[in-house]
């Protein structure tokens, strides 16, 4: 069901001013160097390279993998979509642990598929429960890492023990869309398992750390004959040149990225103290993003909160927790006030 815009939900609520923390978009904005390439770009009337060609050479060169080895999508999104187009179809099966990034799901069924789903343990994936799932019809495994919405990875121990009892026949999809918010040494990178010659995908995007979400611009990384697959659903023109343009000239800015990180970091640590503080039990996060236990309806408290002109998201498999994405201070400092109200905690 398409949502409304936010000018929109300004006008019907009567709100002066909105502070969105529901969608995991990078608060400070996008890239200032993908802000300066964009502001250069005036081919707009030619068609864009249709496989990314530019960008998937400075990624190749970037991540050590042939650039034949990456397909660029619009978003990260339609990468997983074009998992589904290429290699899904009526009675296969596709491993997903649940709660996790809702994309996967409904994509699986598009094409007749059946979507078996494997519960989480403590707000982790449980590669013992998913490898317990494998059937001689698995199709394809999702592992989103960092996982959403819980913020929880799995470790590098866990991919290459679920990666050997899973077998050269089943592809698995390591969703790497938070990897550079990630702080824990246990985290791997799933390019390590990809160069190892395990048949995995590693989904990246630039709409995160990046700042990019409108543009829309993610990618994969597989083996060859995968993305040659991929290729063939993919639509001639998927990515725009503005996307593309922006995406290379973020992809140098390493400021931005560890500014980024930097304060993400802050902000994780400041919603921690200020949580602890109200009692309300949170899970430590590798992303930039926090589910918390509000305690009550998480219907009610979105609301509650929405009303006030704070969007969080609910709705994430859990009757009473909700997501909020770590913003900036003043945006922290926005939530919290929002919460403490539909909480009715103001004596904090
Ligand atoms: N994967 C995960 C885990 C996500 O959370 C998201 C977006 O929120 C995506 C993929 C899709 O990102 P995009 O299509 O913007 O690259």
């Amino acid at each position: 069901r398409p949502g409304k815009p936010i000018e929109e939900v300004k006008r019907e609520l009567g709100l002066e001013e909105v502070v969105k923390l529901a969608s995991n978009e990078n608060p400070l904005g996008p890239s200032p160097k993908a802000t300066a390439a964009l502001r250069k770009l005036d081919q707009w009337h030619l068609y864009p390279e249709g496989s990314s060609y530019e960008l998937r050479q400075a990624l190749g060169k970037k991540l050590g993998v042939d650039p034949d080895s990456i397909i660029v999508g619009c978003g990260s999104s339609e990468v997983i979509q074009m998992l589904s187009l290429a290699l899904l179809g009526t009675g296969d099966e596709v491993i997903i642990p649940v709660p996790t990034f809702p994309r996967y799901e409904p994509l699986a069924r598009l094409m007749g598929a059946h979507p078996v789903k494997v519960p989480l343990k403590d707000y982790r994936i449980d590669v013992e429960a998913v490898a317990r799932a494998l059937s001689p019809r698995t199709k394809l495994v999702y592992l989103c890492n960092p996982n959403n919405p819980t913020g929880t990875i799995v470790t590098r121990e866990e991919v290459e023990w679920f990666l050997e009892k899973a077998g050269e026949g089943i592809l698995t999809v390591l969703d790497e869309a938070y990897c550079e918010y990630v702080t824990s040494p246990a985290y791997p990178d799933g390019l390590d398992f990809l160069r190892r010659g395990y048949n995995v995908v590693v989904l990246r995007t630039f709409s995160k750390i990046y700042g990019l979400a409108g543009l829309r611009i993610g990618y994969g990384v597989a083996p060859k004959e995968l993305v040659a697959e991929l290729h063939r659903v993919r639509e001639p023109f998927n990515v725009s040149s503005a996307a593309q343009v922006a995406a290379l000239a973020a992809l140098e800015d390493e400021e931005f990225v560890a500014l980024s990180r930097r304060v993400n970091e802050e902000g994780k640590h400041f919603l921690y103290r200020e949580l602890e503080k109200r009692g309300i039990a949170y899970v430590p996060t590798e992303a930039n993003f926090l589910l918390f236990d509000a305690g009550r309806d998480e219907r009610e408290v979105f609301r509650r909160m929405l009303r006030q002109g704070v969007i969080i998201r609910g709705g994430m498999g859990y009757p009473t927790h909700l997501r909020v994405t770590i913003g900036t201070l003043e945006q922290n400092r926005r939530f919290l006030e929002a919460l403490d109200k539909a909480l009715e905690l103001k004596g904090v």
